[in-house]
């Protein structure tokens, strides 16, 4: 069983698509909201320790951790419905807002090579996946619960139909798994669910507290570490040195993001932790030479090409028009691209643009 790994002096919150509720020098108790999302289907942020805020932008809520109290834990478990399912955005889970589920896919697929993150959930805490299991179910009433696992994984959810797939990436992806589930591209009516949206909707039922862990993979390993720890420290007390140049990578070789600083907190979407030593050549805005390779291994049979030429430029619409919102991210154009175009960067760009520009519009969007 892990135990949980808690951050010494200070607990930083990255706000993504949230609004802070707190300013510099409030008193927080543990558990309390600090931050509400502005997306439909992500959950709020709360701070993971008592403390003093210290720093408050539009990027981050940082924390002096001190002793003080805990929130008082909440009963959820007579709810259901859209209603249980909003209590729980609240309570800091990312629960996809959907209208109509008719099958509900649970993915127990860890998403990139080297990440142990759902495999180490479904061996270790598989009492807090059932709770938010039936969570989830009694929220979205599907017709159909599958949970897709990779071969080799023993254990199960009780009253879910169980598919094994392969864990060949990208086929451990969202998109790619409700299609080998279903057999159909896209299909309506169905939501495939990450493990760790499962785990962190199971820790407020069980708890009756606000989310404020997740589980990540650090080398060879996962383990449970509370939100908010700098991933800087997280690395120095495992034995590592961070060096000028290096870049500490939150996720997976392929889709993760670069932490701005090593006082970076862990987030909820953290599902691993790299470092890279002083990276040579870094990607940077070379031209494209239209080589193709992109394009070849483009799972989604987009144009990464032209997605990102028009990203480059600021041409938002164009890569809209060029079906930028199917892309799901999984970061082959830019393994591949031979002129080392920044192209996962491009497309995500274009994504966030084209999600505000709708959002002023006050169009409903979830980028
Ligand atoms: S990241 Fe690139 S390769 Fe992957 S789906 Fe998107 S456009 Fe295609
Ligand atoms: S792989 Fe890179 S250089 Fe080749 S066509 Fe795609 S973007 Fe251009």
């Amino acid at each position: 069983m892990s135990t949980r790994e808690t951050p010494s002096g200070t607990a930083e919150m990255n706000l993504t698509r949230h609004c802070p509720l707190v300013s510099c020098g409030r008193e927080v108790k543990r558990g309390e909201r600090i931050a509400t999302a502005s997306a439909p289907g992500l959950g709020d942020i709360h701070a993971p320790c008592a403390g003093t805020v210290e720093h408050v932008d539009p990027y981050r809520i940082r924390i002096a951790i001190e002793d003080g109290e805990t929130v008082s834990p909440e009963v959820l478990d007579g709810q259901s419905g859209p209603g249980l399912l909003a209590r729980l955005r609240e309570l800091g889970a990312d629960v996809p807002a959907c209208d109509q589920v008719d099958t509900l896919i649970i993915n127990a697929m860890d998403e990139e090579p080297g990440i142990r993150s759902r495999r180490t959930l479904m061996a270790d805490r598989l009492d807090i996946l059932q709770a938010g299991a039936d969570a989830l179910v009694r929220g979205y009433v599907p017709v159909d619960t599958i949970l897709a696992v990779p071969g080799g994984v023993r254990e199960s959810l009780p009253g879910m139909e169980v598919k094994v797939l392969s864990d060949q990436y990208p086929q451990t992806l969202d998109p790619l798994v409700a299609k080998a589930v279903t057999g159909i591209e896209m299909p309506d009516n169905t939501l495939v669910v990450g493990l760790e949206t499962v785990f962190h909707a199971g820790l407020i039922m069980d708890t009756g507290l606000p989310v404020m862990e997740t589980m990540v993979t650090v080398g060879n390993s996962a383990r449970l570490i509370t939100l908010g720890t700098p991933v800087g420290e997280i690395l120095t007390n495992d034995g590592e040195t961070i060096r000028d140049g290096d870049r500490i990578v939150m996720g997976g070789v392929l889709r993760g993001i670069a932490a701005a600083s090593p006082g970076q907190g862990v987030d909820r979407s953290t599902t691993a932790l790299s470092l890279v030593r002083n990276p040579a050549p870094v990607a940077v805005d070379a031209a494209c030479v239209g080589c193709g390779e992109c394009v070849r291994h483009c799972p989604a049979r987009l144009d990464p090409s032209m997605i990102t030429s028009y990203a480059e430029f600021g041409q938002y619409a164009k890569a809209e028009a060029e079906a930028v919102d199917a892309c799901f991210e999984c970061g082959l154009c830019g393994f591949f691209c031979i002129a080392r175009r920044p192209m996962l960067q491009y497309i995500r760009l274009a994504k966030r643009e084209l999600a505000k520009a709708k959002a002023q519009l006050g169009e409903v969007t979830q980028p």
